[in-house]
């Protein structure tokens, strides 16, 4: 088989398999290594939410154009992507209403069906929620949620219709360059050569760039994630929501279930890979009283399971796109937590850089590498500050 490809991705999670289908529309010829099986980062563990409610306008149009995708999959793609329209709230602790009112106005110039919604609504949208205290919640009717397996798994599979070669099990041990240009990588499954490779490494990106003696400030999101099955009382789906509140986000499952994160006592910093296999001790304790809370019936609910999952975080907690180092070296990566939503877009940008030169889509040069250096971290224009602490 040919070791020769115009484009090598390292990274077999979401943002591989979007960048690998946008690629291979464009018939660039394109290898992607995956060190283990695809979706087995943070893409597997992801909670899969969908909203567009940023704080920041081109994240949101990302999400937004991404969104195109998610619920037209079929015709955009081809499969399933899981996608459940169950409608989101974004509820803000009462000391940033303003900032809330302004994102809002922002989503609906950009086109998203998004409203500010009251007490009163809220309880109708959703009758099992607590509305103490609030004064004014945002509400997005067509978001939800979608599958991060099934949504890598039919990008890769029409990739691979249209030429694309996954190799999984193929780690990346190094990464070549000539005259300050990219030539290849080794392999634990040989050489491969090409004058360009996208870093989508996830968690493992800081690694992958130090391949090349580059550093890049992505380091580790560890973020714990717990499943109750809900009381039958609530029926088979509820809204989706972010509570900054409580602190929490929260979406309904199929089986009767509802997924519950947490915004704070995220880990940072610790190894890509530690396992995944359970949460922080005294995470589920918080989790069921926060999400107890905003849902008093959920006192009836019981625990069903919980884990965490990893991803790659940025100073800004926002991706890294574009260029980086040596000629044909390119970076998606340091997606912080929030970067399944806005894959489809990411990986059409992308690929519009590598081919075209310019990204079309969405502009995203608020995004690029030099950011850091140049003191240009992205700020919301109505911030909420930080999801993550
Ligand atoms: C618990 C959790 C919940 C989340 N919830 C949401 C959510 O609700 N909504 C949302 O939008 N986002 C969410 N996210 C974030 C989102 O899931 C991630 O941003 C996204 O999945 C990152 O995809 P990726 O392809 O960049 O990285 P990954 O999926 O981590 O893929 C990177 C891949 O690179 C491979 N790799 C690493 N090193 C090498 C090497 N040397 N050689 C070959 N391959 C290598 C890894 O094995 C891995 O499969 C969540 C993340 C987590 C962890």
């Amino acid at each position: 088989m040919q070791n020769t490809a115009d484009v090598i991705i390292i990274g077999g999670g979401v943002h591989g398999a979007s960048l690998a289908f946008h690629l291979s529309q464009r018939d660039v010829k394109v290898i992607v290594m995956e060190k283990n099986f695809i979706a087995s980062g943070a893409t597997g563990r992801s909670s899969g939410l969908l909203r567009m409610h940023y704080d920041f306008e081109l994240e949101s149009k990302l999400a937004w154009e991404s969104f195109q995708y998610f619920r037209n999959w079929a015709e955009i793609v081809g499969g399933d992507c899981g996608f459940m329209r169950t409608g989101f709230f974004q509820f803000a602790k009462p000391e940033t209403t303003q900032q809330l009112r302004a994102n809002v106005a922002m989503h609906q110039s950009i086109g998203i069906p998004s409203e500010l919604v009251t007490p009163e609504d809220v309880t109708r949208l959703a009758p099992h929620f607590n509305v103490e205290g609030m004064e004014i919640a945002a509400y997005e009717p067509e978001s939800g949620h979608a599958d991060p397996n099934a949504t890598t798994a039919s990008f890769f599979e029409i990739a691979r219709q249209k030429g694309t070669r996954l190799i999984q099990d193929c780690h990346v041990t190094a990464i070549h360059t000539q005259g300050g240009k990219i030539t290849g990588v080794d392999t634990s499954q040989g050489k491969f050569t090409a004058p360009i490779v996208v870093n989508v490494a996830g968690a493992w990106a800081a690694e992958i760039a130090q391949l090349l003696g580059l550093e890049i400030p992505v380091d580790t999101w560890q973020h714990d994630v717990m499943f109750v099955n809900r009381p039958a009382e609530m029926g088979d789906s509820h809204p989706a929501a972010i509570d900054f509140q409580n602190s929490m986000y929260f979406r309904s499952e199929t089986g009767g279930l509802t997924l519950v994160g947490l915004d704070d006592d995220s880990m940072m910093g610790g190894s890509p890979d530690n396992p995944t296999d359970h949460a922080q001790k005294g995470f589920v304790e918080k989790a069921i009283e926060r999400i107890c809370s905003r849902i008093p019936i959920m006192e009836k609910a019981s625990l069903h399971s919980a884990y965490c999952g990893i991803d790659g975080i940025t100073p800004d907690q926002r991706g890294i796109i574009g260029k980086a180092g040596p000629d044909g070296f390119y970076l998606q990566c340091g997606f912080s937590g929030t970067g399944f939503k806005i894959s489809p877009a990411v990986g059409a940008c992308m690929s519009e850089l590598i081919v075209d030169g310019q990204a079309q889509l969405v502009d995203i040069t608020p995004f690029r590498f030099e950011r850091f250096a140049e003191d240009e971290l992205i700020s919301g224009e109505h911030s909420y500050g930080n999801i993550w602490h």
